[in-house]
């Protein structure tokens, strides 16, 4: 774009050599004038714009700062949430009033779902022998069992598994930490959605050969498929409080061809 300063302006009129010239120079002179005056108008124009943008990017940030701080906000009522819930320890004694107090529903329903579970283990095929040695404690850290296998509640009720529940050392919550797999095997069965109340919730089966497996019951979640390959000690999910539970816990149960079986003589 061309653009005139005052100084060139001065000096084309100056520079006239006649009267004539001069007048001719002045019109020159006046059109280069008029010429920096749209000039300047322009950037005037433009500044305002960009005074507007500048604006409107001020006022984005405002926001964008708004939104920060309830995002942050957000995080911190989450954060609180999760440690309240990282806090509670599985009810035993509500359990037992749970069943005791609706006994004849839940035996059905366990009725049912042993069924489920017999049908599930009827298509499992053990791969090879058993070499896992003693099995690895399925919850690092978390060494209270709740519920131990076998006849539970004044007798009423057999418990298939032992329930490893509670707080660490540290005082810290189970719910969420990670499932470690008792020991090598390939992931058998594994139920991603569940019923709350009911059975089992989300768990998963995995056989270590010989017709040995181990259940995994009432996660919040699977970190493994079915028919993956797994080591001992790999996480393989965390723990929850899915199904029929009143508590975060483990259900860890260890089954040879289909039948449970007491997990202690596996883990000791
Ligand atoms: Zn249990």
């Amino acid at each position: 774009m061309y653009k005139a300063g005052n100084a060139s302006v001065l000096g084309l009129v100056l520079g006239a050599e006649d009267f004539s010239d001069f007048l001719t120079r002045s019109k020159v002179a006046s059109r280069v004038a008029q010429h920096d005056q749209e000039l300047i108008e322009e950037m005037q124009v433009k500044l305002a714009e960009i005074q507007d943008t500048k604006d409107s990017i001020e006022a984005d940030k405002i926001d964008l700062e708004g939104t920060k701080s309830q995002q942050d906000a957000k995080r911190v009522q989450l954060a609180g949430q999760l440690a309240d819930t990282q806090d509670q320890i599985q009810d035993i004694e509500a359990l037992e009033q749970d069943y005791l107090a609706n006994k004849a529903a839940i035996d059905k329903q366990m009725e049912e779902v042993q069924a489920e579970v017999d049908a599930i283990y009827a298509k499992i095929k053990s791969e090879g022998e058993y070499e896992g040695g003693i099995m690895l404690w399925p919850v690092e850290g978390y060494e209270t069992v709740t519920s131990d296998y076998g006849w539970r509640f004044g007798g009423t009720d057999f418990h298939t598994g032992i329930d490893i529940a509670r707080l660490n050392a540290k005082g810290e919550g189970i719910y969420g930490k990670p499932i470690r797999a008792a020991a090598d095997g390939t992931v058998a069965f594994t139920q991603t959605t569940f019923t709350p109340g009911r059975g089992y919730g989300i768990y998963l089966i995995i056989d270590h050969g010989g017709g040995i497996s181990t259940l995994y019951g009432h996660t919040c979640g699977l970190n493994v498929k079915l028919g993956d390959k797994v080591k001992r000690g790999q996480t393989i999910a965390f723990v929850g409080s899915t199904g029929w539970s009143t508590g975060p816990h483990l259900h860890f149960e260890v089954r040879v061809n289909g039948a449970y079986t007491s997990p202690w003589p596996y883990l000791q």
